[in-house]
């Protein structure tokens, strides 16, 4: 029996797969590929990037940079005066009688604080008010700020939203709410202090400006900024503070509340004040409050409307104006980067992906994927931290997971499709396309031990054609070739309707003109011996031509079965060879079993 030996080309094909990605770093034809498809997937990224739909998730990045950075040093004239728990309960319940508040403007212009903001609504609903003496004390001074409020009771819901823009009357009637007129005219500048969450309920922009009625109102902390500065407040359309691209302002959160600004108990400075009147030492310097801006506010949590912001879940909104003071006065912004910038960083990132991805496999590419997005994330809080530039840092990671899934994929696909032509190349014959005898020796080991197993019966076929050897010297090789393939698809064919054909029988290449078949659930003289009769009358009825000449061509057949309780096929085989002998011996083209061989089976 000749073992017949792997096509040469076998080896070469074998390193051409293996080494198809290492050959001088050309990339091969489906590394290309694999680039295209990942250009695809960063374009429909780019879409995603336009349609702004991570803007949610990108808001936690934000959130998470800011808790991350260290607290800024804030400037030194900002200063809170808190209306908190102890001074509720030594003044008594809110509201309070608005003398206290005229007695708060009064000191805090005799210790000539630069602003007082009182972030607090004295309504025209109430006049006549119990108490004309706080118009009387802010017709006195020159330093204090009231916030202006816009209201839209008909869409509640939305009111926040509508006021840049609701400016037609039938999209619901717009309140305004104010403070009296009477203090309305006698203070140093009026602001807004409407405030708009995300969608997630977080603080995290102001609207610089809010149009209504037209007149244009900037919000109260930047109003109080730009005087404290001496700078006249730019108009809303040459703004010189970085927005995004809704024209919104980034409240950049210096740090923890309580932690980050000098706050006061409203009620410290009353009794100060009251201390002193009454020629007594006071607990509390009020020439610390000299040249500050104070900021005057609810903080107590049972009356203030505290806000969630991504520093702190409850931040009083006089701390909200303190950032936002605190940023122009110190020229430290969040700087959002513009949809090109964000696109330029996207596009770039997923294409070093994409080249990594090309380059490792496997662990080393997951490991390539999370140093890049490990960089990214650091680079872009360092740029926070140090520039105040704000990426959007979500879109390029989730774009390098993609990427990184996508990969993944696309190598499982093309490696197993490799391996199974490996596996082609390993166990088919090249020239007749039918399996070669080492993949037919293990799938015939398998057969035994099933049928033994089992207890059903198994039959073999050796196939040799007759007189090959004057065919490949009358015609030439090319013709032996032709009568060979010819021949291994008309044995094949023999089998087609018993689907698919290796689960129930298995033809291969034996050796040169020798083919070999197992039959699974087949005894001798029922089946095999009736197949072997089909195989060998097609053969013969076959019209074989070369060149226009007919060559005649026949086969002789050997048959063997499985005897009880044996279980080493190399015994069946044999038997099948010495039926084969004697169907040669016996005048060819013909079928011989074990059973017919003289002198009985070996
Ligand atoms: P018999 O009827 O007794 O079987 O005689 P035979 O000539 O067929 O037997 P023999 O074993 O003497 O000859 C087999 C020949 O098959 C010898 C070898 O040159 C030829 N052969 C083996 N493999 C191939 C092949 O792949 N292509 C071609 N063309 N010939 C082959
Ligand atoms: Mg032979
Ligand atoms: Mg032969």
């Amino acid at each position: 029996m000749q073992q017949p030996k792997p096509p040469a080309k076998i080896e070469q094909k074998l390193i051409h797969y293996f080494t198809r990605r290492r050959r001088g770093g050309i990339l091969s034809q489906l590394d290309w590929i694999q680039l295209l498809l990942c250009g695809l997937i960063i374009g429909l990224h780019v879409f995603l990037l336009k349609t702004n739909s991570l803007e949610r998730v990108e808001n936690i990045f934000l959130d998470s940079f800011f808790r991350g950075r260290p607290a800024m040093a804030v400037h030194p004239d900002i200063v809170l005066v808190e209306i908190d728990q102890d001074s509720l309960e030594a003044i008594g319940q809110w509201p309070w009688p608005w003398r206290y508040h005229a007695e708060m403007a009064g000191l805090l212009q005799e210790w000539q604080v630069k602003a007082a903001v009182f972030d607090l609504a004295f309504p025209e609903s109430n006049l006549p008010y119990e108490d004309t003496t706080l118009e009387q004390a802010l017709s006195k001074t020159e330093q204090d700020y009231l916030p202006v409020h816009l209201e839209n009771k008909m869409e509640k819901k939305f009111w926040v939203h509508s006021l840049a823009v609701v400016l037609e009357p039938n999209r619901g009637r717009m309140i305004w709410a104010h403070s009296a007129p009477q203090l309305e005219r006698d203070v140093h500048g009026l602001g807004h202090n409407n405030i708009q969450l995300d969608p997630d309920g977080v603080l995290r922009r102001i609207q610089p400006y809010l149009a209504y009625g037209g007149e244009t109102y900037p919000h109260l902390a930047l109003r109080v900024a730009y005087d404290y500065l001496g700078e006249p407040l730019p108009p809303s359309s040459s703004l010189d503070l970085p927005v995004d691209e809704d024209g919104y302002f980034f409240i950049n959160w210096a740090g923890k509340w309580r932690d980050t600004f000098k706050h006061y108990s409203y009620s410290d400075l009353i009794r100060s004040n009251q201390a002193l009147k009454q020629g007594l030492i006071p607990n509390f310097d009020l020439n610390q409050l000299r040249g500050k801006i104070c900021l005057i506010g609810l903080s107590s949590p049972k009356i203030a409307d505290l806000k969630v912001t991504p520093l702190e879940a409850n931040y009083p909104t006089l701390g909200v104006y303190a950032n936002v003071i605190q940023s122009v006065l110190t020229k430290r912004f969040v700087i959002p980067a513009s949809f090109v910038l964000n696109l330029i960083c996207l596009v770039a990132i997923g294409m070093v992906a994409s080249v990594l991805f090309v380059t490792f496999r496997n662990v080393p590419s997951f490991i390539a994927g999370l140093a890049l997005g490990g960089v990214w994330i650091v680079f872009s809080f360092l740029l926070f931290w140090q520039k105040g530039i704000w990426l959007y840092v979500f879109h390029p990671i989730i774009l390098i997971i993609i990427l990184f899934i996508f990969s993944a994929i696309y190598d499982h696909v093309v490696s197993t499709r490799e391996r199974l032509q490996l596996f082609d190349l390993a166990t088919r014959d090249g020239l007749t396309g039918l399996y070669v005898i080492r993949h037919f020796r293990e799938i015939l080991n398998q057969g035994v031990e099933e049928a033994v197993r089992k207890k059903e019966p198994l039959s073999l076929i050796l196939i040799d054609i007759d007189n090959f050897k004057p065919i490949n010297d009358t015609h030439g090789h090319q013709a032996g070739d032709m009568v060979l393939k010819r021949t291994a698809g008309i044995i094949f064919s023999c089998f087609r309707s018993k689907r698919p054909i290796e689960e129930v029988d298995f033809v291969a290449r034996y050796g040169g003109e020798e083919f070999i078949v197992m039959l699974r659930k087949a005894d001798l003289e029922d089946v095999a011996v009736k197949v072997a009769e089909r195989i060998r009358t097609a053969v013969e009825s076959a019209v074989f031509t070369w060149e226009d000449k007919v060559i005649p061509v026949t086969i002789s057949l050997g048959v063997a079965t499985l005897h009880p309780n044996e279980s080493i096929p190399d015994w069946m085989v044999r038997r099948a060879d010495e039926a084969l002998y004697q169907a040669k011996r016996t005048g060819k083209n013909r079928v011989c079993t074990e059973k017919t061989i003289q002198g009985g089976p070996s």
